[in-house]
C-alpha cells in the first residue's frame, strides 16, 4: 500500500473562509493520523478567476492556523505542459474528441430538455466535427460510475445521462478543473482526496478520467458543509467573510467543532492544538 499523501487544494478567487478551513484541517488531521504527508496545490486554472495575490493570501492563512504543508506548494498555472500531455494520451486514445459547438448551439440541440447553466452535452460532435473548427476538447463518457465515500458511503452517478461529455480543455484555451485535478492527484502521488461535500459530485467525472488515463483511484473522504446563520453553505461566491486571525486558536477550534472533535485542552500554541486534535480524528463519526 502506498504511503499516505493528502492535500488541500483551494482555489485562490478569493480568502479562505471559515468552510475552508473545515476541509483544510479535515484533510490535515486525516494525513496526520494516518502517518502521512500533507500537500498544498494552488488551483489557479481559471486565471481571470484569480485576483493577483491571493494565492499569497492563503499561503499566510494557513500559515497563521500552523497548516504547513509538508513540501513546497505547486501552481496549477505552471502545469499546462502535464494537462497537454494528458489530453494529448486522451486524443490518441480515443477518449477525448474536439467539439465545435458553442453554448447556444448545445442549448438549442438539447431543447426543453436544456437545464439552467448545467447542459448535458448531446454528444453533436463524437463523431467528427463536420468541418467547423474545434473549440473545445470533451471527454467520452459511457454510463455509470459507482464509488465509496468513506463518509458518505456508497455513491452512484450515471455520468452519461446526468453530465454527458464534459469539458477537458476549454473553448478560451483554459484547462477545466477536472482535467488539472486528476493530472495532478496522481503526479503528486495522492492516496487520500479529503474535501469539502460541495466537490462530491465532481468524484465521478474524476473517477472516470482515471480510467481513461490508466490512473489509480485515490480514496475519497467529503467534509460536511459548514452553514452560514442562514442555511446557505459558506462559499466564496456568496462572500463568505474571509477567516479572522487575531486569534488563530479559536478558528481552528471552531474548526474542529464542526468535524465532531471539540477541542479538550488548553493549548496555547495552534500547534499544539493541532497536536492534540490529531489522535482524536475519526471522520467515520462526523456527519
Ligand atoms: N480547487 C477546488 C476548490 O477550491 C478544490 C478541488 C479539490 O479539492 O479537489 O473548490
Amino acid at each position: 500500500m502506498a504511503r499516505y499523501r493528502g492535500r488541500f487544494a483551494p482555489s485562490p478567487t478569493g480568502p479562505l473562509h471559515a468552510g475552508s478551513l473545515v476541509a483544510a484541517l479535515a484533510s490535515w488531521l486525516d494525513a496526520r493520523a494516518n502517518g502521512g504527508q500533507w500537500l498544498v496545490r494552488i488551483e489557479d486554472v481559471d486565471g481571470p478567476r484569480c485576483p493577483p495575490g491571493m494565492d499569497e493570501v492563503i499561503l499566510g492563512q494557513l500559515a497563521a492556523l500552523g497548516l504547513v504543508p509538508d513540501e513546497p506548494p505547486v501552481w496549477q498555472s505552471r502545469r499546462g505542459d502535464l494537462y497537454q500531455a494528458a489530453l494529448d494520451r486522451l486524443i490518441a486514445s480515443g477518449h477525448a474528441y474536439g467539439c465545435a459547438c458553442t453554448r447556444a448551439e448545445i442549448a438549442a440541440a438539447m431543447g426543453p430538455r436544456a437545464k439552467h447553466g448545467e447542459l448535458v452535452y448531446p454528444g453533436t460532435c463524437r463523431h467528427g466535427t463536420n468541418g467547423r473548427p474545434v473549440r473545445a476538447w470533451r471527454l467520452r463518457v459511457e454510463g455509470r460510475v459507482d464509488w465509496q465515500d468513506r463518509r458518505l458511503g456508497t455513491q452512484s452517478q450515471d455520468l452519461a445521462k446526468e453530465v454527458g461529455d464534459f469539458v477537458l480543455k476549454r473553448a478560451d484555451g483554459l484547462w477545466a478543473y477536472q482535467l488539472a485535478v486528476v493530472v495532478d492527484d496522481a503526479e503528486q502521488g495522492i492516496t487520500d482526496v479529503v474535501r469539502g461535500e460541495d466537490l462530491a459530485d465532481n468524484t465521478p467525472r474524476q473517477i472516470a478520467l482515471q480510467r481513461a488515463l490508466g490512473l489509480l483511484t485515490p480514496r475519497y473522504l467529503h467534509t460536511p458543509l459548514v452553514l452560514a446563520a442562514d442555511g446557505h453553505k459558506l462559499s466564496k461566491q456568496n462572500g463568505a467573510a474571509a477567516i479572522d486571525l487575531s486569534d488563530p486558536i479559536a478558528r481552528v477550534r471552531d474548526a474542529a467543532t464542526e468535524l465532531g472533535i471539540p477541542a479538550n485542552g488548553n493549548s496555547t500554541a495552534v500547534g499544539d492544538l493541532l497536536a492534540e486534535l490529531a489522535p482524536r480524528w475519526k471522520p467515520a463519526l462526523t456527519s
